[in-house]
């Protein structure tokens, strides 16, 4: 079991996938699932590969997780290649070792010694891997929900492999995430010659009072499962730097709110507007939204999670909902039960990721233990 998960998760790293990239590695995994009886479905949409596959019938749980990456960064910094696996003092390093190629290797390792030994389990085991998570999360698990709901597939667990884990495997498991909406707004004023203030009207000036508002801004207090909703400003950009005798015509503020169930999004949106009525801005603002917060506060899987944890990696787990959003948020639209476990997120992302091997042996076990608690 162990040398497959390494075998695997190498198979998988030497593949260059950057978001939405795929370049062949869904190809590697849906072989092997075929080959244990799955029914493949490749839904190919714009750049993004996504792998919709599915053995069994009746209750059903979905693993989640995505074959694409982030870049490697500043190459010359990596002790060892990004794209080259490589073994050292018992981690796996490369990017993508753990988010999440390393866990999807443990998800196929444990669904195919499942399926070898229990071959008619009672349920139905399937996988959606998508290969744009990292970039715009547009055509890839959204859409194939989307799909499955138009067919009126249900699926009733889902579990997703994103490294959730803080120090030990296990120590964290999501049971869901808070939802994200960002707006950019520009805010006109006049444009005119610095040295005349009188004949223009200074946008960067008029916006300070809105920008004050927004960092006053208090949506809610949370709940016993999420923090209190937050606003973070993430772009401002106005003028000309090489032009120093200008007061320019606009302003553009961007920000972000991470929100919880506490608070609806029409309300934030009609608070930001009424600010920027208060202070009489002249403004266009554009909205996007990548998706409300979901809560998995109890349930079967939630229950045999924890318990396999406790099983195999000798720990109990906390509940969070905090860090960034996740592919999970398009299932709570088909009302599953929906929970995140994955490797240790120390340095997804960074310079020398890496992955215990030990871990992905234990996930695997876990991820096993889910399946026959589950379906025997
Ligand atoms: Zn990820």
């Amino acid at each position: 079991m162990l040398n497959s998960i390494i075998n695997l998760s190498q198979d998988l790293i030497k593949i260059p996938s950057i978001s939405p990239l795929d370049l062949g590695c869904q190809d590697i995994l849906s072989a092997r699932l075929k080959n244990i009886g799955f029914t493949i479905e490749n839904i190919k949409i714009n750049n993004t590969n996504n792998l919709w596959a599915y053995r069994g019938t009746g209750k059903t749980l979905t693993f989640v997780g995505h074959t694409d990456v982030v870049p490697a960064g500043n190459i010359k910094k990596w002790k060892t290649p990004p794209f080259k696996p490589t073994m050292i003092n018992g981690y796996l390093f490369g990017r993508g070792a753990a988010d999440m190629k390393g866990s999807i290797s443990s998800m196929i390792i444990a669904i195919e010694s499942f399926v070898k030994k229990y071959s008619s389990y009672d349920g139905r085991i399937s996988v959606l891997f998508t290969s744009d998570e990292e970039s715009r999360a547009y055509d890839g698990t959204k859409k194939v929900v989307q799909i499955l709901r138009n067919r009126k597939e249900k699926i009733h667990y889902c579990l997703v492999g994103e490294p959730t884990s803080n120090k030990i495997l296990g120590d964290c498991i999501k049971n869901g995430r808070r939802g994200s909406l960002s707006a950019i707004v520009k805010i006109y004023g006049i444009q005119g010659h610095i040295a005349y203030p009188e004949f223009a009207e200074n946008p960067i000036h008029k916006s300070f009072l809105f920008i004050k508002n927004l960092l006053n801004l208090e949506l809610d207090s949370g709940n016993f499962y999420f923090q209190p909703s937050e606003l973070q400003i993430f772009y401002i950009s106005a003028g000309n730097m090489n032009i120093t005798n200008m007061i320019p015509n606009f302003i553009k503020i961007g920000f972000n709110i991470r929100y919880n169930p506490e608070i609806k999004k029409e309300v934030i949106c009609s608070k930001i507007k009424y600010f920027l009525k208060k202070n009489n801005l002249k403004n266009k603002i554009s909205w996007f939204f990548s998706g409300d917060p979901f809560i998995t506060s109890s349930g079967k899987l939630l229950n045999i999670v924890m318990d396999s944890i406790i099983k195999y990696s000798k720990i109990s787990p906390i509940l969070s909902t905090s860090g960034g959003t996740s592919d999970g948020r398009f299932f709570s639209l088909m009302n599953s039960e929906i929970l995140e476990l994955g490797p240790v997120n120390k340095t997804i992302h960074k310079i020398n990721e890496c992955v215990k091997i030990q871990d992905l042996y234990i996930l695997s076990k876990i991820y096993k233990n889910i399946l026959k608690n589950l379906f025997l």
